[in-house]
């Protein structure tokens, strides 16, 4: 295998500064740096990353120290993302950009905090993550003087946006015009977009059997966790259990990215791509499981989705995170003076554009710009009466 990396001698089909259709605000280029990475040290300094450290996926922050956050996860997402795009002379830099940057408009508690401020949002335009992190580093971060957002170049903000709707992406410009014209994202962007679901789906087996909600007599249903269990039995039967699921998950997570590489490999050696443009414009992802994994891959999907997503105590949780995330967003909507002054502020300048949704837009942004601690310790603050004291009135 190649390990080196080179972002001068990359592949023909690979984004890089020669190729990038550049930044909303035209900047000077940057010194001793490639605008990718540019991109990823602005993410990097963002304070929507830093806040991924206290937002979960699955399981809620505080219940054990041991599970991912989003931050870990982004951290791994960006670990196997580098992988693949420096064996397939990628921009690495740019896959880690789009890594570290894919989960940042995600809102508290998970999928259970985007459902449920999607439902919120129904009649004011909806809630939808990846919008959110574009968002994020289009509007809400405000630091630079220059201009709103981090201003990233095409590029990241295209892998950012995963999947948009054809009316969402009405309203987006050059950006969502490959989703009305069915195109494809960059290579750089497919590779993250597969190295995140490697990721999850194997931490989310590592979490779980942590937590003692799957077991491994349960996993070895599926195949892709039974091949590497035998694996590692025959080698190692006398290892502690804690070192055979160790073993077990980093060989599937091996396992899936070699398959990738060698199936995207192959793929490109046929297609003979001379532009990263040729890539967007195939029918599918080039970037691509073997049909074997892929298969295997959904099995475990499946499985988590049944065993670890729909288990009761996770279901209890998440239903506990809905009501914490609707009820806040209620009481904003009732009431938008109980909002903190800042909030208050950005969702009066958002009301001066569109009163209708404005506001709620702008609760939307303050609510999934919390932590998972912040949402629980806000929501305290609002509904519980024993703080009903002016000690509250105390700065
Ligand atoms: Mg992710």
């Amino acid at each position: 295998m190649d390990s080196g990396y080179d972002p001068n001698n990359l592949a023909p089909y690979a984004c890089s500064d020669k190729t990038s259709r550049g930044r909303i605000y035209s900047e000077a280029p940057p010194v001793h740096r490639n605008n990718y990475q540019r991109d990823r040290d602005r993410i990097i300094h963002s304070a929507a990353f830093r806040r991924l450290e206290y937002k979960t996926q699955v399981f809620v922050n505080h219940e054990g120290d041991l599970f991912r956050t989003r931050l870990t996860h982004s951290l791994e997402v960006s670990q196997i993302a580098r992988s693949i795009a420096r064996e397939l002379h990628l921009h690495e830099d740019l896959a880690e950009t789009i890594a570290l940057a894919h989960d940042l408009g995600h809102a508290p508690f998970g999928h259970a905090g985007q459902d449920a401020l999607n439902r919120c949002m129904k009649n004011y335009g909806g809630f939808e993550h990846n919008l959110q992190s574009l968002r994020v580093v289009d509007k809400l971060e405000e630091k630079y003087a220059d201009f709103p957002g981090l201003n990233l170049t095409y590029e990241s903000r295209e892998g950012i946006l995963k999947h948009c709707s054809t009316k969402d992406a009405k309203q987006l410009g050059d950006l969502g015009q490959r989703f009305i014209e069915k195109n494809q994202t960059s290579l750089e962007a497919q590779a993250c977009d597969l190295a995140d679901e490697i990721a999850y789906n194997n931490h989310d087996i590592d979490d779980g059997l942590r937590y003692g909600l799957i077991t491994i007599n349960q996993l070895l249903e599926t195949k892709i966790f039974r091949d590497q269990y035998e694996a590692v039995n025959k080698q190692h039967p006398d290892i502690s259990q804690r070192k055979q699921i160790h073993e077990i998950i980093r060989r599937m997570i091996n396992r899936m990215v070699v398959d990738l590489i060698e199936t995207s490999k192959a793929q490109l050696s046929k297609l003979n791509l001379q532009h990263p443009d040729e890539a967007r414009s195939q029918k599918n992802y080039i970037i691509s499981f073997s049909e074997e994994i892929r298969e295997q891959n959904l099995e475990l999907k499946r499985f988590l989705r049944q065993h670890l997503y729909r288990h009761y105590r996770v279901q209890r949780m998440t239903n506990k995170a809905e009501n914490v995330l609707t009820s806040l967003f209620d009481a904003f909507i009732e009431e938008p003076n109980i909002l903190p002054p800042e909030a208050k502020k950005h969702c009066d300048q958002l009301a001066i554009k569109n009163k209708k949704t404005g506001i709620a837009r702008g609760i939307a942004d303050y609510i999934a710009g919390m932590t998972d601690r912040y949402a629980i310790v806000e929501y305290e603050r609002i509904f519980n009466p024993r703080q009903l004291s002016f000690v509250n009135l105390i700065p």
